[in-house]
């Protein structure tokens, strides 16, 4: 079992601010997130409501926002219940398909969703410091990195980041003869699901911080496939 340190703690401090006070003068129909919310809600009620968020945005029916006075209502400080990681695809934006406003969500994104230390650091910030309560590895259908590294392309930095996708293609197993290029959209989304899953192992392996909050039940990690064509998200 891993503590959080109290440097930990006090950077959550300075970083969020003091903010019941600011909250206390937000408008009662601004629906932002506050402090007793995120602390008595669980990882599992985290996910419902992603879930529920999704659902909404399938059906066409997202939460008419008025953002700049959730902007507003949460300049005191910030309780996001959950983070999500997820890629740069500009189709894929957790914010509008899980239909959540500002100070909701802790967002990272990279191509292809892979972990990397910068990401740990940044997700054990957002648990352990910050309260969050769920970590979401969020891949979607058809993605460009997914297809790139199962071509092989070799371009600048690309080439290192691509590399990191590796592992899932080699992890799929095929008939001989299978086309596993990016012409497959099969086996790019079998990819896809494969390294969800591999990226969501490999944070719980490198971040003690975080399997540290899962085995005392204050976090869940868990992976998802975004659905371009349909905008629904399936967890794994
Ligand atoms: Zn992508």
């Amino acid at each position: 079992m891993k503590s959080v340190s109290p440097r930990a703690l006090l950077l959550g401090a300075l970083l969020l601010g003091p903010s019941a006070s600011m909250l206390a003068l937000a408008d009662d129909h601004i629906d932002v997130i506050d402090q007793a919310t995120q602390v008595e809600m669980t990882p599992d009620q985290a996910l419902q409501r992603l879930v529920e968020g999704n659902a909404r945005f399938v059906a066409g029916n997202s939460t008419d926002r008025d953002l700049i006075a959730e902007q507003k209502a949460t300049a005191g400080g910030q309780y996001p219940f959950a983070v999500v990681l997820s890629c740069l695809d500009s189709r894929s934006a957790p914010e509008i398909v899980f239909d959540q406003g500002v100070g909701d969500l802790f967002v990272g994104r990279v191509a292809g969703n892979v972990v990397d230390t910068n990401l740990l650091g940044s997700f054990e910030f957002a648990t352990a410091a910050a309260g969050s309560k769920l970590i979401v590895v969020m891949g979607h259908t058809a993605c460009g990195a997914v297809k790139g590294a199962c071509d092989g392309v070799e371009v600048g930095n690309l080439t290192a980041l691509l590399d990191e996708i590796e592992p899932a293609i080699d992890a799929v197993n095929t008939p001989t003869g299978t086309d596993r290029s990016s012409a497959n959209i099969e086996f790019v989304n079998r990819v896809v699901e494969t390294n969800v899953e591999m990226q969501v192992n490999e944070l719980l392996r490198r971040s003690d911080v975080v399997r540290g909050l899962v085995e005392e039940g204050k976090v869940k990690v868990v992976g998802a496939v975004h659905d371009l064509s349909t905008g629904e998200v399936r967890f794994l």
